[in-house]
């Protein structure tokens, strides 16, 4: 398999060559050449094949330059119970995203997809953990170290710590802005004590993290002595590997594979969802792939009216539903280029409007008005909606659904069909958010028990200013 660049101008290579990239020298994103087609036959003889298996099956088809065994192996590292058990409750564990039924809502099976049982309790870990173990795998293979420097809010920046923490060949710098995460995203990745992992906070905010980062990177030079590289949405790696769950899930709610299903997912960087759109594009039988935003609406607004703009930061909302908080959707430009029929300089000149005058729009265009075909909706929410979705679902299902998981039943709902059910992406556990949990219900979250004393473990971070400089000599002093 070779991958392509969404802008067309970039040479094809394989799936080790691109996996500790970011973009594509042309600017663009990479996508396989083409995407392997699963038929009938081939999904039902999967039927019952445990995750790592299934995730074998999926992603051979991608990865086909790590010899077979390896990569079998690797995936059975990563897709373990041990890995995944955090605040599971049932005893389901071995099935890695456990499908929960809430209930039958107006003739439609309306479903949770639980992805948030690793050990950041989001969904990120899903890919992020075997990412960790594809570095450390190709970084061995090539004899070569890598240094990730990454700038996080929360979610992002603990799931690629616990990924690499222990891993050969990686080290892990990675910039928060102090005092501004909750307690809960603070512990979590502050009281991580490996040799590998170093927690710098920032004296300033998220924004001035990312700023940084994108200086040092910038810096040609100091990127290409000091082996800096990111982990973020953009990574090829993490979308094929969120592919996997979508046909688990459709697995798990179908007896046989004539059946249609439909995904909601809460939406930013349309990573997540960008996975569900491929599994719809190999003959995954999807009716629907829902994108549900919070007030932070870049995505609905394409999606009812053909129309892209990019927020200014200024114009990003900060709301209680933090993980979606974005300004421009990074994963969208894969889409787009399939929406344009693959043609690559279309994509680019599209792209290059958002660069320059802050969008696009398709509304007139042909494209747009065949969207259909790809199945997609749109909706958004508000904090008002979570709030009354989270004490819902919690007084009629007797389940507590955290913020982001929120968004996506809100929007669920104003999409059912009837006799197709809608399988909601549970994106993360939530305790992450309990200020808003309780807010809603007038108590605590749950928190799974090995979470219980997270907050009065030992912290390890360094306090540093919001300076390129300092941040450069703190990681050249920091490699040995
Ligand atoms: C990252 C994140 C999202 C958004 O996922 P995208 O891939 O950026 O669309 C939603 N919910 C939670 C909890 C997240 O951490």
């Amino acid at each position: 398999m070779l991958y392509q660049s969404t802008r067309g101008n970039s040479p094809q290579q394989s799936f080790l060559e691109i996996l500790l990239g970011g973009l594509a020298p042309d600017g663009g994103l990479y996508l396989p050449a083409q995407y392997p087609q699963i038929d009938r036959e081939q999904l039902d003889s999967w039927r019952g094949l445990p995750y790592a298996d299934l995730a074998y099956e999926i992603l051979s088809l991608y990865c086909d330059d790590i010899p077979e065994s390896e990569l079998r192996a690797l995936l059975r590292k990563t897709y373990t119970p041990m890995v995944y058990c955090n605040g599971r409750t049932e005893d389901n564990a071995s099935d890695i995203t456990p499908l929960h039924w809430l209930g039958d809502e107006g003739g439609t099976r309306l479903g949770l997809l639980s992805l948030s049982n690793g050990p950041t309790l989001a969904f990120k870990d899903m890919a992020m953990q075997l990412l960790g173990n594809l570095f450390e795998y190709a970084l061995q293979r090539a004899g070569q170290e890598l240094n990730i420097l990454g700038a996080t809010s929360g979610d992002t920046g603990s799931a690629a710590e616990y990924a690499m923490r222990g891993k050969q060949g990686v080290r892990v710098f990675m910039l928060s802005p102090q005092g501004k995460m909750s307690a809960f995203q603070s512990a979590q990745m502050y009281s991580l004590h490996d040799p590998n992992i170093f927690n710098l906070a920032v004296a300033g905010v998220f924004d001035d993290c990312q700023d940084i980062v994108k200086a040092v990177s910038n810096d040609l030079a100091f990127k290409a002595a000091n082996r800096i590289g990111t982990v973020n949405s953009i990574n090829w790696g993490r979308v094929v590997a969120q592919v996997v769950y979508y046909f688990q899930g459709y697995l798990l709610a179908t007896k046989n594979s004539s059946e249609r299903i439909s995904f909601t997912v809460p939406s930013g960087n349309f990573g997540n969802i960008c996975a569900g759109h491929i599994a719809r594009m190999m003959g995954l039988p999807i009716e629907h792939l829902i994108v549900a935003t919070n007030e932070n609406d870049v995505l609905d607004e394409f999606f009812r009216s053909g129309v892209y703009r990019a927020r200014k930061s200024a114009e990003t909302l900060h709301t209680s539903s933090p993980s979606m908080d974005i300004s421009k959707a990074s994963n969208f430009e894969r889409f787009v280029f399939d929406l344009l029929g693959r043609n690559g300089k279309n994509t680019a000149a599209l792209f290059d409007q958002v660069e320059k005058a802050g969008g696009f729009d398709i509304s007139k265009d042909i494209v747009f008005k065949e969207m259909s075909k790809y199945g997609f909706q749109s909706g958004s929410s508000t904090h008002q909606h979570r709030l009354q979705t989270i004490r819902d679902v919690y007084g009629r299902y007797g389940v507590m659904i955290d913020t982001h998981t929120a968004d996506g039943v809100k929007v669920a709902r104003e999409h059912l069909q009837k006799g197709i059910p809608m399988i909601v992406l549970e994106t993360a556990l939530p305790i992450k958010f309990e200020e808003t949990i309780e807010e809603a219900l007038g108590k605590p979250a749950e928190c799974p028990p090995a979470f219980q004393d997270i907050k009065t473990r030992p912290q390890y971070v360094q306090k540093i200013a919001a300076d390129v400089g300092q941040v450069k000599s703190y990681i050249t002093t920091h490699l040995k």
